[in-house]
């Protein structure tokens, strides 16, 4: 037995995946209640039910993220995949999820919505907001199914070694799923821990197309775990996961991932974001900025958190708010744009006039 089916919620690891249509695409098709018009008359093939799991895009996330195909189960964004994970290992009313706040809020709110129990082991601030590993590991008591890791996290944007997470990911083998969220690994000095699968059957990682590919408009992402666990997670899935058009759009920029064409745009939020930080660090008005491996930069205001945001939204520029919390004073976290639009959110950070004078 593989360790992650001690885990799994055990009615389903039998469950056989919904029976779909056969996927044939030269044969007449009669048997799936389609339309036999194409919108518009042009062949778009929107009439038909896209492909379930369409293999050129299951060969390109494999390719990019550096995985075998058997490895890659493409979902409608990360979000889908958190999803699927809570629902697949949590029983309701009865097992828990394991997050370190501050982080990514999908984590608790996939948990709240099947009625599972989430137990929060803070980041430790003092240390950079690194994981708490020994306060994880003993509250993962018995109930704890999933732990949700986030590597850059958001909105703190420090990455965890793979060392520190195939320890953990070892110490819980067969008890709990370790799942390390990658949505802005492109982003970061360290490669994606993906090419560890094969030395942890419980570890899962979270990839997105959403952020450094630029396309969070299609919903797509990727999980990537052992081949046995991706099967299985497969049939968990509905059967036409994903829209035809989000499989062609994915597809080609995988493509033009893996043959280093997005290099120059990621390349360049990377050097927006240290230009950034250093331009926040000497403002007044900003008291600390923590250094990001994402796309977003982490800042605690001066004096009000809420009036610095107050200060963007009269100049048209949107930043997110986090109110306080037991680890993390009020804070702002602004996203690294084009450099017109950095310029644009210094300008309108620049000290008003009133005090500017007074
Ligand atoms: C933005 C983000 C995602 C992406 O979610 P999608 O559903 O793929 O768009 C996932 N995880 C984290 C931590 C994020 O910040």
């Amino acid at each position: 037995m593989n360790s992650w089916q001690a885990v799994m919620r055990p009615e389903l690891l039998q469950l056989s995946g919904y029976s779909a249509a056969s996927d044939a695409r030269d044969l007449l098709r009669l048997h799936a209640n389609e339309a036999p018009q194409d919108p518009g008359g042009n062949s778009t093939g929107l009439n038909r039910y896209p492909v379930p799991q369409p293999t050129a895009l299951i060969d390109a996330m494999a390719d990019y993220y550096g995985v075998d195909s058997g490895e890659v189960l493409p979902v409608r964004g990360s979000d889908d995949a958190i999803d699927l994970l809570v629902r697949s290992f949590c029983r309701a009313g009865r097992d828990s999820v394991l997050v370190c706040p501050p982080t990514f809020g999908m984590y608790e709110f996939a948990v709240r919505l099947q009625d599972a129990r989430c137990v929060t082991v803070p980041l430790l601030r003092e240390n950079g907001f690194q994981v708490d590993y020994g306060s994880v590991l003993a509250q993962c008591t018995g109930m704890v199914r999933l732990v949700f890791l986030c590597s850059p996290n958001n909105p703190t944007g420090n990455v965890c070694t793979d060392v520190d997470v195939l320890e953990l990911a070892a110490a819980l083998a067969g008890r709990a799923i370790v799942v390390v969220d990658e949505a802005y690994i492109e982003f970061a000095r360290k490669p994606s821990i993906a090419r560890r699968l094969h030395d942890a059957d419980n570890l899962v990682v979270l990839r997105t197309l959403s952020k450094a590919l630029g396309l969070a408009g299609i919903r797509c992402g990727a999980l990537l775990a052992q081949a046995g666990l991706v099967e299985r997670l497969r049939c968990l899935m509905p059967p036409y996961p994903l829209p035809a058009p989000t499989i062609d759009a994915a597809s080609r920029q995988l493509l033009a991932a893996a043959n280093g064409q997005l290099e120059p745009q990621i390349d360049q939020i990377r050097s927006e974001r240290d230009r950034l930080a250093i331009a926040l660090h000497e403002h007044p008005d900003v008291h600390t900025v923590w250094n990001s491996e994402g796309n977003f930069l982490l800042l605690q205001p001066a004096a009000e958190a809420r009036d610095l945001e107050a200060r963007c939204r009269d100049a048209g520029i949107l930043v997110r708010y986090f109110a306080a919390d037991a680890v993390m004073p009020a804070c702002l976290r602004v996203t690294v744009g084009s450099p017109d639009e950095n310029d644009r959110l210094l300008d309108s950070l620049a000290v008003p006039r009133e005090r500017a004078h007074g």
